[in-house]
């Protein structure tokens, strides 16, 4: 009894949101269902993925090693190998969004100058990510005008390249992301806070039907179903995942509610790294439907793009 008392009182001590920055309401697009969503195999998106670094993270973290299917597969402890990406979403009537920030410029300082640091850094990896490309160096060469970043989520590795971003680029991030309490903000939210930026022009959008109705959690951005944002709660409260119906074929972006290729194969979710694993564990079924509609739909899971490489060791 004390023990719970204790541990609550803790709790609610040290849990805060995840930025001390406001954001405002950002209503754009209709809420659909699945069954309005349509099932071409190709749309109007010019669609690109950008690898911006090569990292690693704690396997259960990424996954739930204790799902019985990660049991059964032997999964273990370790480090797992993987990336951290971007995506441009250029639409041709309706300009160029990022989805994700990629990393900034400060990134090709000296480690000790990056904007993440102390025991965030070590217990995120960071001393082991290896930069391949800065959002800088994307944007020098391809000078489009940016009209927003959406972010699957707002995880420090999420939001790495915002300061390479023109000033004043609005932030969209999912329902409740800014406003939910979670106790491990207490350790971030100054970090976030730098990274967002001085005064972000932050937003949650709207999903204007989604309380009335649940599978009401898709936004038609556009108004010609060619991006649906997909509002995913669990392994943050406001997570999004995005279908972006491209020249080059359809494609999912999962975000982190599937960090891994195998815990997208295996329908597990991430482990330690999600806040509510339940609140994952359907948000990551609904997506197994939306891309069970869009035969040879190509999914993006957060962190990986390889298939076959999850190590037991
Ligand atoms: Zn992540």
């Amino acid at each position: 009894m004390k023990y719970i008392f204790v541990s609550t009182t803790l709790f609610l001590l040290f849990s805060c949101t995840v930025t001390s920055h406001k954001a405002s309401l950002f209503s754009k697009g209709t809420s659909i269902g699945l069954d309005q969503a349509g099932i071409e195999k190709t749309g109007p998106i010019l669609f690109q993925k950008i690898t911006v670094a090569d990292w690693i993270g704690d396997r259960d973290g990424l996954i739930d090693i204790d799902d019985p299917k990660a049991v059964e597969a032997g999964l273990k402890k370790g480090k797992e190998p993987i990336q951290i990406y971007f995506y441009t979403i250029t639409h041709p009537k309706f300009g160029t969004y990022l989805v994700d920030s990629g990393l900034s410029q400060s990134f090709r300082k000296d480690p000790k100058e990056w904007p993440i640091t102390g025991i965030v850094a070590s217990e995120m990896n960071f001393p082991h990510l290896k930069v391949r490309q800065t959002t800088k160096e994307w944007l020098n060469e391809h000078p489009n005008r940016i009209e927003a970043v959406l972010l699957t989520h707002s995880h420090l590795d999420h939001i790495l390249g915002i300061s390479d971003l023109p000033e004043g680029t609005p932030i969209l991030a999912g329902p409740q992301e800014t406003t939910h309490t979670y106790f491990l903000n207490a350790f971030v939210q100054g970090m976030t806070d730098t990274l967002l930026g001085d005064k972000p022009k932050l937003y949650e959008l709207n999903f204007p039907e989604e309380n009335k109705n649940p599978s009401l959690r898709i936004l038609d951005f556009f108004g010609d179903k060619s991006f649906l944002v997909i509002h995913v709660p669990g392994h943050t409260s406001g997570s999004l995942a995005f279908l972006v119906k491209s020249t080059s074929g359809i494609h999912l972006l999962t975000g982190d509610s599937s960090h891994t290729n195998w815990g997208w194969d295996n329908n597990v979710t991430p482990g330690q790294y999600s806040e509510d694993k339940q609140k994952n564990k359907e948000s990551l079924d609904f997506l197994k439907k939306v891309a069970s509609q869009y035969p040879g739909i190509e999914v993006h899971c957060g962190h990986q793009s390889f298939a076959g490489t999850t190590k037991k060791n």
